[in-house]
């Protein structure tokens, strides 16, 4: 079928320009979340001005095939009729009563009935949901330590920002300035799938480790599957210390499997002590969760002594979007993003190779990552041999031909269940002159 939109290689960007320019002004780089802001790529990022389906239209009228999906929670596609249907419903009813609601109770069990946790908390942000998790750990166990694997992104919290993978692998930041060592000093940062490394840690320190902290399948350096038996490894070497096993899912859950946790799908099938949940659970408005058995998440006030709260936590017309999402993700959804990541994916991986570009691509369900170096990844150190250069250049060049990638080398690529012929043809026709730029 023919591409929905001609490609455009000199697309006008004025408007979005002089945005950035009035946003610098008045919102430190123009943007609300680093990563948006381009400097890993270069150019003008696009002021969108609207969303449907697997398409974003930018301020100077340009129309992209949408490969981030905001960062992966559109799973539906943008303003899916279903979703928009509860919003509007929800928000004609009320925006927030600071009450409790039904549809927070809806969410909550559909989030119970399909993954191992049997009570969650609501938040807004996935960053609040590990925050909140981890300190439920240290409450829990009175130990302070935390463990996290170097390349991991749980959010924003200041015990968790080092060594955090994509925003910070992109603004080449070791660590941010304004956490207190007190609080770094208490966080153990361990290479990604290196079990010995997690030992040591543990003969070291094990009696002080709360808790160790893991994405499920790390997706913020690049999409980096666990090795076979590291999660065996992880849950084993917890056990044994008394520590708790914080699984995140922010980015994986609901968005890999129907069975809405990553880990459902590994052989071992190895459950957490603790999940973390956001992007799709919120049906792209704030809402997360963390959650466990009932007698750990107990701790929490008001029953227990862990501290936990917020104004806008189960807000009624987040939860609203968030349960018509779930509730459209049906087999066939992830049957569907499967055959059109692979198809994107094998397509991507074809034209590298006839422009001579080492790449690997790498999965987690239908999310995956094109690294532009020829041998796996298996760790963060492994992710920033890449070459940035070569994927800036491929970067710009989709996006020129109405293709909008994640703006950073050390990111998943998203598709949706709304991504059909038309936006797939338009991909995989911008993909030979991206491929010959990154070459
Ligand atoms: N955990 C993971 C695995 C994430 O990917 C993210 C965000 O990208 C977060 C936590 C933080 O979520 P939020 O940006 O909603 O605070």
């Amino acid at each position: 079928s023919t591409p929905a939109t001609t490609p455009t290689p000199d697309q006008p960007t004025e408007r979005s320009a002089a945005l950035l320019e009035q946003a610098r002004a008045v919102t430190p780089g123009g943007v609300n979340s680093p990563v948006r802001a381009f400097r890993a790529v270069g150019g003008t990022p696009r002021f969108i001005r609207s969303a449907t389906g697997p398409w974003l239209t930018d301020v100077d009228g340009n129309r992209y095939v949408d490969l981030v999906c905001s960062w992966g929670p559109m799973i539906l596609g943008h303003t899916h009729p279903d979703v928009l249907a509860a919003v509007t419903d929800a928000a004609g009813r009320g925006f927030s009563f600071g009450t409790p609601s039904e549809n927070e109770v809806a969410l909550a069990g559909e989030i119970v009935a399909r993954t191992p946790v049997e009570q969650v908390r609501l938040v807004s942000s996935g960053t609040e949901a590990t925050m909140s998790a981890l300190r439920l750990a240290r409450g829990a166990t009175g130990r302070s330590k935390v463990v996290k694997f170097a390349g991991c992104y749980h959010g924003h919290v200041d015990a968790l920002l080092a060594s955090a993978g994509s925003g910070v692998a992109t603004f080449a930041l070791p660590d941010s300035a304004g956490v207190p060592e007190s609080s770094a000093s208490e966080t153990i940062v361990l290479p990604y799938n290196d079990l010995a490394a997690l030992e040591a840690a543990f003969a070291e320190h094990g009696e002080q480790i709360a808790c160790v902290i893991t994405e499920a399948c790390p997706g913020n350096m690049g999409v980096v599957p666990p090795v076979p038996g590291f999660e065996e490894g992880l849950r084993r070497v917890t056990r044994e210390h008394g520590a708790l096993l914080i699984s995140d899912e922010v980015m994986t859950g609901f968005r890999c499997s129907p069975s809405g946790w990553f880990g459902a799908e590994a052989s071992a099938s190895i459950e957490a002590d603790l999940f973390t949940f956001g992007k799709v659970m919120g049906g792209g408005f704030p809402a997360a969760a963390f959650g466990g058995s009932a007698e750990l998440m107990s701790r929490l006030a008001p029953d227990g002594p862990v501290y936990q709260a917020g104004t806008l936590s189960g807000n009624p017309v987040a939860t609203a979007a968030g349960l018509a999402t779930l509730r459209g993700c049906t087999p066939e959804v992830y049957a569907h993003l499967d055959s059109v990541a692979r198809t994107i994916a094998d397509a991507a991986s074809r034209e590298l190779t006839t422009a001579g570009v080492p790449h690997t691509v790498q999965w987690a369900g239908s999310m995956f990552s094109v690294f532009f170096r020829d041998q796996p990844v298996r760790t963060y150190d492994d992710a920033k041999s890449q070459d940035t250069g070569a994927f800036s250049r491929f970067f710009t060049a989709m996006l020129q031909q109405g293709v909008h990638l994640p703006p950073s080398a050390f990111e998943a690529w998203f598709v949706s269940a709304a991504h059909d012929e038309a936006a797939v043809e338009q991909v995989l026709a911008a993909l030979p002159a991206a491929a010959r730029a990154a070459g």
